[in-house]
């Protein structure tokens, strides 16, 4: 497993990205930059407080990212799921990690997309980034990793998902002086995911 250490921080994914860097919103909380990490790679391996699942309402299990957790966690996490009652779209449910390296899962119900129903979709993803962030502090952790939640099966075009998920994470590290979360995590697959991100991350949080 992938330990918090080996993960690298954005500071360092400065070096090869600030060029590309176009735009420069603000920034009046360089701090931030130490809590933020882009990992490629596969988020069952990760030895973090909590990853995301990109799960489906009923929780109980499906493809992509969504079955490969379940395979990696082994079968006591399929029995916690059908306690849990199923979960709404743009909500989540945290769960025991079982044999993953992760302590907890915490189970995110991302929309499907269909440009007729933006913007109703994008609340709904901004609210799965947001809910579970809330659940990891509720929680007492300090680490979380997020796949691209409703990019693959779900369909989300993958840059304006990406807008939503950094706004959605710099938000809420950000606000009320939210301390607790010491490591936010986006996890990518593909290499083109990858380059959406390092296009986009440093618009969110510029180095300077
Ligand atoms: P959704 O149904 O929400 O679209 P998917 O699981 O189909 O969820 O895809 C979400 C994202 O997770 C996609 O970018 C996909 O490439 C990625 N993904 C699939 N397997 C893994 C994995 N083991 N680790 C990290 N990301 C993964």
């Amino acid at each position: 497993s992938i330990s918090l250490a080996e993960i690298p921080v954005l500071r360092a994914l400065y070096r090869t990205v600030l060029k590309s860097a176009s735009t420069t919103r603000y920034n009046h909380n360089s701090a931030l930059l130490d809590r933020i990490s882009l990992f490629q790679g596969d988020i069952t391996e990760l030895q973090v407080d909590a990853i995301v699942n990109a799960a489906n309402k009923s929780l109980l299990g499906g493809g992509g990212v969504d079955g490969s957790i379940h395979s990696a966690a082994g079968p006591g996490l399929l029995e916690e799921c059908r306690t849990l009652d199923g979960c709404d779209t743009g909500n989540s449910k945290i769960t025991k990690g079982y044999d993953l390296p992760a302590k907890h899962i915490i189970h995110t119900v991302g929309p499907v997309y269909s440009e007729s129903k933006l913007p109703t979709v994008a609340e709904q993803l901004t609210s799965c980034y947001k809910t579970s962030l809330e659940l990891a502090v509720a929680s007492g952790l300090k680490s979380i990793a997020f796949p691209s939640i409703s990019t693959g099966i779900y369909g989300y075009p993958i840059a304006d998902a990406t807008h939503i998920a950094i706004d959605a994470v710099r938000s809420f590290c950000e606000s009320s002086d939210q301390k607790q979360l010491e490591r936010v995590i986006f996890v990518v697959w593909s290499d083109k995911d990858k380059h959406v991100y390092e296009q986009l991350l440093p618009e969110y949080f510029p180095q300077e």
